[in-house]
């Protein structure tokens, strides 16, 4: 027999959906939720929606944001004559947790990827040649993750970058390869940024 009330089976279904959360998880979530008050939980459930629906993607850098333009790219003391290229937003947040970073931002959401029929096209690349057009940017910066995807989009890059006058360089591999971005702690990522090489 199902110990839970119909609606109480839903919550917890729902929230062990999410990464992370394994069933024992969701159970105890679903019970703490249910000992909140309506207006916490209503805060809760304001605040899923309204993410959802006011979080877009940046027209230049495709970073997130509620606005047209990022607070990245709407900054005006970020170095603009860097463009670091990451896969995910994540990437932006771990890079900006090394406080050794201060220029700008393009997020490819992915990276190329043959063997999954994942190319060019398929990720969010068409908008970083606009950007170099007016010849402020003077080294793109690729921070792809340290793997097979992250590599093939990295020479990708510098392939496509490279005759434009702008130097292209890639972080240090002091990430474990095969490893991701995002879970490399903050001296790791830091070192890695210093350590960068032209391609
Ligand atoms: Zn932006």
């Amino acid at each position: 027999m199902n110990p839970y009330p119909r609606p109480m089976g839903k919550l917890i279904g729902e929230l062990s959906k999410l990464p992370g959360i394994g069933p024992k998880t969701a159970r105890r979530l679903s019970f703490y939720i249910l000992g909140q008050n309506k207006n916490e939980v209503k805060s809760l459930a304001d605040a899923l929606l309204e993410a959802k629906e006011k979080i877009n993607y940046c027209k230049i850098c495709n970073h997130l944001t509620e606005a047209e333009k990022c607070s990245f790219c709407q900054s005006e003391s970020r170095d603009q004559t860097q463009i670091c290229v990451v896969e995910s937003p994540r990437d932006v947040v771990a890079m900006e947790k090394t406080g050794e970073y201060n220029g700008l931002y393009h997020v490819l959401h992915g990276a190329i990827s043959p063997m999954d029929g994942i190319g060019p096209d398929q990720i969010k690349l068409r908008n970083l040649m606009p950007r170099l057009e007016n010849g402020a940017v003077e080294e793109i910066i690729v921070a792809t993750d340290p793997n097979a995807e992250g590599d093939a989009t990295a020479l990708y890059l510098a392939r496509l970058i490279k005759p434009l006058g702008v130097k292209v360089t890639r972080i240090a591999h002091g990430i474990p390869v095969g490893g991701d971005l995002e879970y490399a702690d903050e001296v790791t990522l830091s070192k890695a940024l210093e350590g960068r090489r032209e391609l």
